[in-house]
């Protein structure tokens, strides 16, 4: 699906209900048909030997695909979108789309922990040489670009430790030092409704559509995004790969993404309240969420993004890991377990020993909390009943 973004839109909950649909291409329906297909009929061998019908095969899209990419597009303000198996896939797919060997690579410390994985053992073993930089590097990475640096791969905020890093500098920089370096940027945290990306000089916009976009724990996928001058090589990788998305998923995921927006305001403003409760509360020493007035990230989050989304850290003061099993195991609302920005609450224990570059001193122990649909005062007791149990 290729289609440019061209500006003077409507509101976003208006967008978000209508995106990527055309009724009248299906009888007046108003969601386009769940397209299940792998074989794609030509009418005869002109148009086959020609391939001028807008479907070939199953792996290279159908409509419904095509609907989810439009709308996946026009939120981006992309060239294009590939639909890919899961969010990961998102990752190592526009990677290895400009990953050659002797290549040098630098990647945002913070990052996805799987990344992380992806990085050191499939990029490795392809000759791609990888370095690692701490977020807050600021003017300082132009030192760290070489000639041969191709890509900048960035995250932010971090989606364990929340730290910021400074998206359009790092852009510009990558882009000044060397012309073709390909900046990426996994903006989950965000979703393109409260960053956008390509808009701040990144090239390719990933985003593991298995969270927010998709907001019912009930499906995997990622989507990534590019600039136009990245859009064929991307998409050519995709086809070469063959890592594709079935219909039923694609169809979800577009049922999904019409309530993004006013689910995301909720989960917000939950959000906020819990972290400014847990900010004062005695047994907490640190709150970690950008939009916080007094966290570091908090200048770079106010001056590039429109909101900030349901997902956040805090640090139980002066207790082990150990003890703060106590935490996870009195908690009756939320569940243990990964992923996020589902409808349901959930809380785990990330573990920070992959860092390359020290994170400060480490005062406690830190709860990633994902805030979901609930209300507020059921997970506020919550939270409270898991503190009550390590004191
Ligand atoms: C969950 C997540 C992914 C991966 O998504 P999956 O669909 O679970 O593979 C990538 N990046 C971030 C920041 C994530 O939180």
């Amino acid at each position: 699906m290729n289609e440019k973004n061209d500006g003077g839109k409507p509101g976003i909950n208006t967008r978000l209900a209508h995106l990527g649909n055309d009724p009248h291409a299906y009888h007046g329906f108003v969601n386009p048909p769940v397209v299940r297909a792998s074989t794609v009929l030509f009418p005869d061998y002109e148009t086959m030997r020609d391939r001028s019908q807008p479907y070939l095969y199953g792996t290279r899209g159908t409509p419904t695909t095509d609907a989810l990419c439009k709308a996946l597009n026009d939120l981006e303000g992309a060239a294009g979108t590939v639909l890919v198996p899961s969010g990961l896939a998102a990752i190592s797919i526009p990677v290895l789309a400009f990953a050659k060997a002797g290549m040098h690579m630098l990647v945002v410390d913070s990052l996805y922990s799987p990344n992380r994985h992806f990085c050191d053992t499939v990029l490795n073993r392809l000759g791609v040489e990888v370095e690692y930089f701490s977020p807050h590097i600021g003017d300082e990475f132009a030192k760290l670009m070489r000639p041969n640096t191709g890509i900048v791969m960035l995250e932010a905020p971090a989606s364990n430790s929340f730290e910021m890093c400074d998206v359009p500098l790092i852009s510009n920089i990558a882009h000044e030092e060397n012309s073709d370096c390909v900046v990426m940027m996994d903006n989950t945290w965000a979703t393109p409704l409260y960053f956008k990306p390509l808009d701040f000089g990144v090239d390719i916009s990933i985003h593991a559509l298995t969270k927010y976009p998709s907001g019912h724990s009930d499906i995997l996928m990622g989507g990534v995004s590019a600039n136009e001058k990245h859009w064929q090589q991307l998409q050519d990788t995709q086809f070469a790969l063959g890592t594709c998305v079935g219909g039923d998923d694609a169809y979800l995921l577009l049922r999904g993404m019409r309530t993004m927006n006013i689910r995301l305001e909720h989960q917000a403003r939950t959000t906020m309240q819990l972290c400014e409760w847990l900010q004062g509360h005695k047994q907490v020493s640190r709150v970690l969420y950008p939009a916080l007035p007094d966290d570091p990230g908090y200048a770079l989050w106010k001056r590039d993004f429109k909101g900030a989304s349901g997902l956040f850290s805090f640090v139980i003061r002066d207790k082990g890991r150990e003890e703060c099993g106590a935490f996870l195991n009195a908690l009756k609302i939320h569940g243990l377990g990964y992923s996020w920005a589902g409808y349901e609450s959930l809380a785990v224990m990330p573990n920070f020993s992959d860092r390359v570059v020290a994170m400060g001193p480490d005062e406690g122990t830190t709860i990633r909390i994902q805030v979901g649909l609930e209300d507020f005062d059921d997970l506020q007791e919550d939270i409270e009943r898991g503190l009550a149990a390590v004191r």
